[in-house]
């Protein structure tokens, strides 16, 4: 019988996964985590006393994806590798007919683009396979979606504003780094900015829009609009909308540090040719910054994401901002991690235990706002993110 989990990853993200999933052993059963490198999993299988078994996997290759399945007959997949593995791990959970969950969108390595239109175009085979595919349960795309689905459901008619407001006001002591994968973060921050407004997609210059938002338990922050994955699928599961933001607080610090890098070349994602050897320049710096799973016991300060909603509830109008704040130094304490790798692991355990669990259990390829949300926002509650909703004045 098929029973329990495949974790694939072991960086930051993959080690809140861990611990979490071991707090809730009695869904979950049997927890295995794979990876690149196997030394990483080998710590965690320490850390959690054993209570894990462990593997070497390159989750590029498909077929080396199709064997680990089929020796460890999971119930379900955890993608917790890297966008660019997306792809490779769904088409496994194909050809073995195991459910598959993932935290963000799948990017190409030689495009800085994300969509989910490769994703979602596995629809109809996982419908037909019998297996469920879960995009996005992180924070933002994850719990910001829920939180959407959840104000539509509780609290208005019709929500025709959204702004999604992520502040991550944690310090680490060091000049530059990132607080996630660098390379998937600077590709990010580095893009074009684009929102939805009456029904099509308007680009801006990266970071060129700017609003100062006061984050509760942070106080006031510089917050930039930047395209974000979750706008995306909202578009199309939230009646009513009239536009879509997504704003991430940044300090001048990193801002500046960032466009020295990219206006040196630092950032570019193609391969350059240095005393003879091909480098791409993105990598090196990846090589010379901090690794990010380094940075939890240094990194004190809150992180605030949340989404304000605007629109019609019994015809008048109405303004809610739910959130969450997460302490980096208590996500430490708890699972060797900062809050950015804590509020997307946890999150990710609370979507496969829904699924193991058969209360968001549906073939097919889903977004996180099309289950009924309020499982979840009671599971954030007891697993470490609890959540707050306030009304605001419009
Ligand atoms: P890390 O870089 O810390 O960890 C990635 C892990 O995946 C590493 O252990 C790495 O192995 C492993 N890996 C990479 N390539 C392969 C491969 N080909 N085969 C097997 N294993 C591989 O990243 P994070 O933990 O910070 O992020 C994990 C995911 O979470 C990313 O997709 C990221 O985009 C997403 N994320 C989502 C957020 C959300 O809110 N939705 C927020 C933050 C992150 P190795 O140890 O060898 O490098």
């Amino acid at each position: 019988m098929r029973e329990g989990v495949l974790i694939i990853g072991a960086g930051g993200v993959g080690r809140v996964v861990v611990h979490k999933a071991v707090q809730n052993i009695d869904t979950f059963k049997k927890i295995t985590l794979a990876s690149r490198t196997l030394s990483r999993c080998e710590q965690l299988q320490k850390e959690v006393d054993g209570k894990i078994d462990i593997a070497q996997v390159d989750a590029d290759n498909v077929n080396e994806l199709v064997e680990l399945i089929k020796k460890v007959e999971p119930f379900m997949v955890l993608n917790i590798a890297l966008p660019y593995q997306d792809l490779t791990i769904m088409e496994a959970c194909l050809r073995t007919g195991v459910h598959y969950l993932d935290t963000a969108n799948y990017e190409h390595p030689d495009t800085a683009k994300f969509e989910y239109k490769l994703q979602w175009a596995y629809d109809e085979k996982y419908k037909q396979k019998g297996i469920m595919g879960l995009l996005g349960s992180g924070f933002d795309p994850g719990v910001t979606n829920v939180f959407c689905a959840y104000l539509q459901k509780h609290y208005f008619d019709e929500i025709h504003y959204i702004d999604i407001l992520d502040c991550n006001a944690g310090d680490h002591g060091y000049p530059f780094a990132t607080n996630f994968n660098p390379e998937i973060n600077l590709r990010e921050v580095s893009a074009k900015g684009r929102y939805w407004e009456d029904g099509e997609w308007k680009e801006t210059e990266p970071l060129a829009i700017k609003m100062v938002w006061d984050y509760p338990q942070i106080g006031k922050k510089d917050s930039y609009l930047m395209y974000h994955e979750e706008m995306e699928s909202l578009v199309k599961h939230i009646k009513g909308l009239k536009r879509i933001r997504f704003f991430m607080t940044f300090g001048e610090s990193y801002l500046t540090h960032m466009r020295c890098l990219e206006n040196v070349g630092m950032l570019r994602i193609d391969e350059i040719e240095v005393d003879g050897c091909k480098v791409v320049p993105l990598h090196v710096l990846k090589a010379l910054l901090p690794d990010p799973s380094t940075l939890g016991e240094r990194t004190k300060g809150k992180t605030n994401i949340g989404v304000v909603a605007e629109g019609l509830k019994d015809g008048k109008k109405r303004k809610v901002y739910i959130y969450n704040v997460c302490d980096h130094q208590e996500a430490f304490k708890e699972t060797g991690a900062q809050a950015v790798s804590y509020t997307t692991g946890v999150p990710a355990m609370i979507g496969a235990k829904l699924m193991v669990k058969n209360i968001w259990m549906r073939e097919g390829v889903w977004n996180m706002e099309q289950f009924d949300p309020d499982h979840f926002m009671e599971e954030l509650n007891t697993q470490g993110l609890p959540w707050k909703i306030k009304e605001l004045d419009i």
